[in-house]
């Protein structure tokens, strides 16, 4: 019974990958999702003749595995994972798993934030530079679909603490830790230092040959973290806003990135990412391609031609020399920080949606230096209302977007700009912060349609 039996658990695009991978390696494949799997991913596995079930985890099916590959959306704690666990039974990740199968360098990336903008990134820099690289982790395609039907020479992997949770053995070339923040609390028993210690994993199995490459701002926990990473290795490269030497530094709008004799720099003007968030993040994505082996030409190539994943200060039309940008992405007070922190005109601040017990104090003194007015765009508008009214000379509130749009119209000049950076979730209004970014580009273009230039 089961000697080669693996389960996977959840059957999303990770899950239905591992299934394949793990079929073409000769074990006995048995899926089970508790929901509904996507009809896709329901093809390809009966094509492939996976047994499968959905909407229920039946033990007896499950418990008999030799090891078990689980989707990061499903918690620890879940009676079944633990129950593996207790009877000793492996549960891994779908990186752990796939990791065994390749030769290929990995280049793992994490941290609260940023991770997808880096990832994007790095995989960028590193295919104008001519490698063979291959995109994978919390974005993109299956990693393990990959590993089989690909043969990469190099894998960029974005990886989420729930991702590293699961990982034991594999082993990352090039390590990336961007930044820690509080975030997921409510998988950590809401403790901070349990996270951290999750995130802490990207540096496990490290050797003294391999590149760490850190963001040196997350204080306190860097010290933490910089004495753990000195212990494995001499030289981990730093990354700050205010450092000089070997690095990865930004200073008065130009980027330096000096691994060895290598030093690259570039001003972040000629750029298409702006804010010092993504000064770090493209540090870090240069620093990778330098640790690799990319040329300075390459390097400042990839970075001029880079387009970033939507919702994350994009730039979606100018009317009348106002330019607009979609930021839906932000449905956090710390990520609104980083976009007002990237304005460098007089602002009109779209902002609002469902509240998560947000604390706006923080962006007090941003808002004083760039927002000339507030639209309030959700249906409960009240904290945003109370907290900055008074402050903010101009507060509109309307729960419909094209509504919002013209009104930013209305109360920016040219050369102004309307940011849509709601520091709320988005379902009160829309699907999800997509939808809303979405609905918001789609606005933009209609007013443009429909505006007389003057
Ligand atoms: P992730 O994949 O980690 O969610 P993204 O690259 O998608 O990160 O960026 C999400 C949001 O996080 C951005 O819109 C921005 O507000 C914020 N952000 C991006 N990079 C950083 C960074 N280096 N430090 C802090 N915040 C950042």
């Amino acid at each position: 019974m089961g000697t080669k039996k693996i389960v996977v658990l959840g059957g999303g695009e990770s899950g239905v990958g591992a299934a394949l991978l793990a079929q073409a390696k000769g074990f006995d494949v048995f899926l089970s999702d508790k929901g509904k799997l996507g009809d896709s991913y329901r093809a390809t596995l009966q094509q492939a003749g996976i047994p499968f079930e959905e909407g229920q985890h039946t033990d007896s099916q499950i418990l008999t595995a030799i090891e078990v590959i689980k989707s990061p959306g499903i918690p620890a704690t879940v009676p079944l994972v633990k129950a593996l666990r207790e009877q000793g039974t492996p549960v891994i990740s779908e990186i752990e798993f796939a990791a065994r199968y390749t030769n290929a360098r990995l280049i793992g990336i994490t941290g609260s934030n940023g991770k997808t903008t880096t990832s994007l990134l790095t995989y960028h820099l590193l295919k104008t530079a001519g490698f063979n690289v291959g995109l994978a982790g919390n974005i993109g395609d299956s990693f393990a679909e990959q590993v089989l039907n690909q043969s990469y020479d190099y894998y960029v992997l974005e990886l989420s603490s729930f991702q590293l949770d699961d990982m034991y053995d594999t082993h990352l070339d090039v390590r990336v830790l961007l930044n820690i923040t509080p975030d997921h609390l409510d998988r950590y028993n809401y403790d901070f230092q349990q996270y951290v210690d999750s995130k802490f994993r990207i540096l496990q199995n490290a050797r003294p040959s391999d590149t760490f490459i850190y963001f040196d701002g997350s204080q306190p926990v860097t010290d933490q973290l910089a004495k753990q990473a000195y212990a494995i290795q001499k030289r981990p490269i730093r990354l700050d806003s205010a450092l000089t030497g070997e690095g990865g530094y930004a200073l008065n709008g130009q980027l330096t990135a000096q691994t060895g004799t290598q030093t690259f720099t570039i001003a972040q003007a000629d750029t298409p990412l702006r804010g010092p968030h993504n000064a770090i993040n493209m540090l870090a994505a240069v620093l990778v391609a330098q640790a690799v082996g990319a040329t300075d030409d390459a390097i400042t190539d990839g970075l001029r031609t880079f387009e970033n994943a939507a919702h994350r200060l994009e730039p979606v039309g100018t009317i009348n020399g106002v330019q607009f940008i979609n930021d839906s992405k932000a449905t956090n007070v710390d990520s609104v920080f980083y976009a007002l922190s990237s304005m460098d005109t007089p602002t009109v601040w779209i902002a609002g949606g469902q509240d998560k017990g947000n604390d706006y104090g923080q962006l007090d003194e941003l808002v004083d230096k760039h927002v000339k007015a507030l639209i309030c765009l959700g249906v409960d508008n009240k904290k945003l209302v109370d907290h900055f009214g008074g402050r903010v000379p101009v507060i509109y509130e309307t729960q419909q977007i094209t509504d919002a749009v013209a009104k930013g119209l209305s109360l920016a000049g040219p050369g102004e700009t309307v940011l849509l950076s709601p520091a709320c979730a988005s379902f009160d209004l829309f699907r999800n912060y997509i939808d809303r970014g979405d609905q918001f580009r789609t606005a933009v273009a209609q007013l443009a349609d429909s505006v007389i230039i003057p």
